[in-house]
């Protein structure tokens, strides 16, 4: 009889176990947000497609400075909104970007980023003396949190979070697909990349390394180079996309906090894994805004963190080159 029993219960937990093997499979769902693309990969054992949508929803109403409703939209408008987690969570690794990149990356840059035409308002007309009066607006360590407001120590002050907010979706989105037991995965968002485990076929993910060729449209997909990694968190900043010419110098969306200026150099483009996507997102900006002898220093020394640059060669600005940080081969491999 206890045979018998135990024979029904083996046979139910093999059922179960088949059972949940074949329920798993890989989902994929993509689309736009953020002005860009998202695809998310995952395997599970139902589609998460509407919780990946709201968990972009959430980063969006918090983060974005394009929505009118979101809390950075109202910061800048002057209003002093309740802080909800998110804005918290990204404000703080903001500053601790900050202070390792010595203000290099800066999301009170808003005010410049809007005056060089890369924010939500109109390009206005730059003198040397705007400028200087823009960058005394500058500055992070003139902002804090308290009792989840915002502190500002001057007023004016304005924040782009656009250099770090997209790397956060990704940890938001990979944190939601892990907490329902997802183990394999791969969030994109506009190239900003979590993977995890393997791919339907069993192998490491393949995540491109976009050649640097000027193109405002985001369509050209030339790769550098593929990396196949089970578990990384990278992300590219670059001077190639969002850019315009005027008076037939080139103005690029990353501002240097310190000059006031569009970074101008040979670099053209910055990938970096972290330990957090956000993090490496952040980091990949300031990357642009040190210049490639710079970021490869700083890289260098911050632990878990690695790069790959590539720049102008400086005997023909046609020719490409690569730079990467010592331990990025490392870095990239299955973890
Ligand atoms: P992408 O949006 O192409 O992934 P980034 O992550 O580098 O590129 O973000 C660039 C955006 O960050 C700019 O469009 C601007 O809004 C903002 N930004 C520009 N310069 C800085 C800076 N020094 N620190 C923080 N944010 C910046
Ligand atoms: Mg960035």
């Amino acid at each position: 009889m206890i045979g018998a029993f135990s024979l029904v219960v083996f046979a139910g937990l093999v059922f179960l176990l088949l059972g949940n093997d074949t329920d798993k499979r890989y989902f994929h769902n993509r689309g736009a947000v953020f002005g860009t693309y998202y695809s998310v990969t995952y395997e599970g054992e139902r589609d998460l497609h509407d919780s990946i949508r709201r968990c972009m929803h959430e980063v969006d109403e918090a983060l974005s400075m394009f929505n009118a409703g979101s809390v950075v939209a109202q910061l800048n408008s002057g209003a002093d909104p309740w802080l909800p987690p998110v804005f918290e969570q990204v404000f703080a690794e903001a500053q601790q970007v900050s202070e390792l990149t010595g203000g290099a990356f800066d999301i009170t840059v808003a005010p410049l980023v809007n005056a060089w035409g890369f924010g939500f308002k109109n390009k206005q007309q730059l003198t040397d003396a705007a400028i200087d009066s823009l960058r005394s607006l500058v500055d992070y360590r003139n902002l804090r949190i308290a009792n989840h407001h915002l502190l500002k120590a001057k007023s004016g002050i304005m924040i782009d979070a656009s250099a770090i907010a997209k790397g956060f979706a990704c940890d938001h989105v990979a944190a939601l697909l892990r907490r329902h037991g997802a183990e394999n995965l791969l969030v994109d968002i506009g190239g900003e990349v979590v993977a995890r485990g393997l791919n339907s076929s069993g192998e490491p993910w393949s995540i491109g390394i976009t050649k640097p060729i000027d193109d405002t449209t985001g369509t050209v997909q030339e790769l550098q180079e593929v990396i196949r990694s089970s578990g990384v968190c990278m992300a590219s900043s670059g001077n190639y996309r969002n850019f315009y010419f005027e008076d037939g110098v080139r103005r690029s969306h990353t501002i240097d906090p310190r000059t006031g200026m569009p970074v101008s150099h040979s670099l053209l483009s910055a990938t970096v894994v972290a330990s957090s996507c956000m993090r490496a997102d952040a980091l990949a900006t300031a990357c642009m805004v040190l210049g490639t002898d710079s970021a490869l220093a700083l890289v260098s020394r911050l632990p878990d963190t690695g790069c790959y640059l590539i720049f102008a060669s400086p005997s023909s600005s046609d020719t490409l080159s690569v730079a990467t940080s010592p331990g990025w081969s490392r870095l990239i491999g299955s973890h």
